[in-house]
C-alpha cells in the first residue's frame, strides 16, 4: 500500500466520527500523490503526512454568557492551530450552530495550503463556536465574545496565531473580542484582523474574499480565452462573500442572477441589486424575503434552488457541501462554464467529479477565496508597520495576488501533466511550500 493510502487508511480508523476532516485530508492527500511518490521513502520515515494531518494543538473550552433576561448559557469554543511551518497560525472564527470538532478540522487543515497558495508567510489554523449569533441582541453577543476572549487570549499574538473573521464573525463580533484581548493583556497589537479601520484595520478587507474571487475567475476565464464581460453568474450566500462577489462581478460587467440565504433564494432577471442586498443584510440585518420590496421584478423561493438557474459561472458562497451531485448536473445541462468556489468546501466530492469530467472549469476555494486571508495578512503588515495603506494600494496587491494564486496552482497542474484540473494544481502549490518548510525544520 502508498504512503498516501496507508495515511487515508489510518485516518478513517482514528476519525471515522469527523466526516468533514476526512473528506477534506482525502480529498488533499489524494491529490499530493505524484508529490509525495516522488521520495516517499524519506517523507515516511519523517512521519510527514502523520505530523500535516494532526494538528500542532486543539484547544476546547467552555464559553459562559448571559442573555437579555439574566439566563445563563454555556456553548463550546475552539482554537485548531493545525500549522505553523511558513508562519504564525492564521484562520477565521465561525460562530454558527453546526460548528463542531469536525469542521474545525477540516477548515483548519484547509487553511493550510490556502495560506501557503497567498505567497505570504502565514500558517493554519481555525476555531469559532457553535454559539448562533443570529436573533441575539448586541449585548447578548458582547456578552459571548467577551467570555469567548476570555478563554482565547491565552493562545493567541501578532506572533503566534492572528484569528479572523468567519460564518458570524463579522466587524462586530471582531471589536468585542478585540476590546476584550486588549483590556486583559494591556496590549493593542495586530492580533485579530478583521478589525474596524479607527483600531488597526485594513481598508478593502471587507470586500477582499468577495473581490478576489472575482480577480481569480477573470483570470481563469481570460486563460481559457474567455471575457467574463457579458456572462451571468448565480451566486448563493448573501454574506460577506456574496455581497463583494456580487458587487465585483456586477463591475466586470457579469450579470448576478441569484444569491441566496439558509431559508430560500432569490432570482432577479435584471441582475441582483448590490446596494439593495447590502441594506438588508449589512444594515437592518433582514432575511432574503426583503428583497421583493426592493426589487418587484424578482422572484423569493423557499429552500435551495439557486442551481438550477441557466448561467456561464457559479460561484458558491454559502456554505460547505452545499452545491451537490444534482446542483452539478443542472448546471452542465444548463450550458455552465466555470465554477469559483467562494465558500469552503461547498462542492461535494460527487459533484467535483461530474463537474470536471464534463470540462467545467473549476477553480478551488482554498485558491479562489484566498483573497480574504491573503489581506487579513496585509493587514497584519500594516498593523506592523504601523501605517495605514489606502483602499487603491490594498486592492492592486490583492489582485496581483489572486493572478498570482491562479498561475500558481495552473503550473502546478500542468508540471504533474494534470491539464486543468485545477483543484489538485492548488493543493500541490500550496503543499510544496509547507513541504519543504516542514523538511528543514525537522521532526517537530
Ligand atoms: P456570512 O455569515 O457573512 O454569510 C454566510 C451566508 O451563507 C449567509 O447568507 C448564510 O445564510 C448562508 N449560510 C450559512 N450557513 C448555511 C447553511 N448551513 N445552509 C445554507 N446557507 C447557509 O459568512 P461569509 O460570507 O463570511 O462566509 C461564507 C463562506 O465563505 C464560508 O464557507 C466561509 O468559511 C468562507 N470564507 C469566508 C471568508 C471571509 O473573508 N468572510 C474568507 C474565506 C472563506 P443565513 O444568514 O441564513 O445563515
Amino acid at each position: 500500500m502508498s504512503y498516501v493510502d496507508e495515511t487515508i487508511e489510518m485516518l478513517k480508523e482514528k476519525y471515522a466520527a469527523q466526516p468533514e476532516f476526512l473528506q477534506a485530508t482525502t480529498e488533499v492527500l489524494d491529490s499530493l500523490r505524484p508529490v509525495i511518490e516522488q521520495k516517499e521513502e524519506e517523507y515516511k520515515r519523517e512521519a510527514l503526512l502523520e505530523r500535516l494531518v494532526e494538528p500542532d494543538r486543539q484547544i476546547i473550552f467552555r464559553v459562559p454568557w448571559i442573555d437579555r433576561n439574566g439566563q445563563a448559557h454555556v456553548n463550546t469554543g475552539y482554537r485548531i492551530q493545525f500549522n505553523n511551518a511558513i508562519g504564525p497560525y492564521k484562520g477565521g472564527l465561525r460562530l454558527h450552530p453546526s460548528v463542531n470538532i469536525s469542521i474545525i478540522k477540516f477548515l483548519g487543515f484547509e487553511q493550510i495550503f490556502k495560506n501557503s497558495l497567498t505567497g505570504l508567510p502565514i500558517g493554519g489554523a481555525k476555531g469559532g463556536s457553535d454559539f448562533d449569533p443570529k436573533g441575539k441582541t448586541d449585548r447578548e453577543i458582547m456578552s459571548f465574545c467577551k467570555n469567548f476572549m476570555l478563554e482565547l487570549y491565552k493562545y493567541i499574538g501578532a506572533d503566534t496565531d492572528v484569528p479572523a473573521g468567519d460564518i458570524g464573525t463579522g466587524a462586530r463580533e471582531i471589536g468585542y473580542m478585540f476590546g476584550a484581548y486588549k483590556r486583559i493583556k494591556n496590549l493593542h497589537e495586530g492580533v485579530l484582523t478583521g478589525k474596524g479601520i479607527a483600531y488597526g484595520g485594513s481598508l478593502a478587507r471587507t470586500e477582499a474574499t468577495g473581490y478576489g474571487l472575482l480577480y481569480l475567475t477573470e483570470e481563469m476565464l481570460k486563460c481559457n480565452g474567455i471575457d467574463i464581460k457579458g456572462k451571468t453568474a448565480a451566486v448563493s450566500g448573501s454574506g460577506n462573500v456574496a455581497i463583494y462577489a456580487i458587487e465585483k462581478a456586477t463591475q466586470l460587467g457579469a450579470k448576478v442572477l441569484t444569491c441566496s440565504d439558509s431559508n430560500g433564494w432569490v432570482y432577479d432577471p435584471d441582475g441582483i441589486d448590490v446596494a439593495a442586498l447590502k441594506e438588508i443584510k449589512e444594515v437592518n440585518r433582514q432575511r432574503l424575503t426583503e428583497y421583493k420590496k426592493y426589487r418587484p421584478n424578482s422572484e423569493y423561493h423557499e429552500g435551495r434552488g439557486v442551481w438550477t438557474v441557466k448561467v456561464d459561472i457559479a460561484l458558491p458562497c454559502a456554505t460547505q457541501n452545499e452545491l451537490r451531485i444534482e446542483d452539478a448536473k443542472a448546471l452542465v445541462a444548463n450550458g455552465c462554464i466555470a465554477v469559483a468556489e467562494g465558500a469552503n468546501m461547498p462542492t461535494t466530492a460527487e459533484a467535483v467529479k461530474y463537474l470536471q469530467d464534463n470540462n467545467i472549469l473549476l477553480a478551488p476555494a482554498k485558491a479562489a477565496n484566498a483573497g480574504g486571508v491573503a489581506t487579513s495578512a496585509l493587514e497584519m503588515s500594516q498593523n506592523s508597520e504601523r501605517l495605514n495603506w489606502t483602499f487603491e494600494e490594498v486592492d492592486a496587491k490583492l489582485r496581483g495576488i489572486m493572478i498570482n494564486i491562479f498561475h500558481n496552482m495552473s503550473d502546478a497542474a500542468e508540471k504533474y501533466g494534470m491539464g486543468k484540473n485545477y483543484v489538485a494544481g492548488a493543493n500541490i502549490a500550496g503543499f510544496e511550500k509547507v513541504l519543504n518548510a516542514m523538511m528543514a525544520q525537522g521532526v517537530c
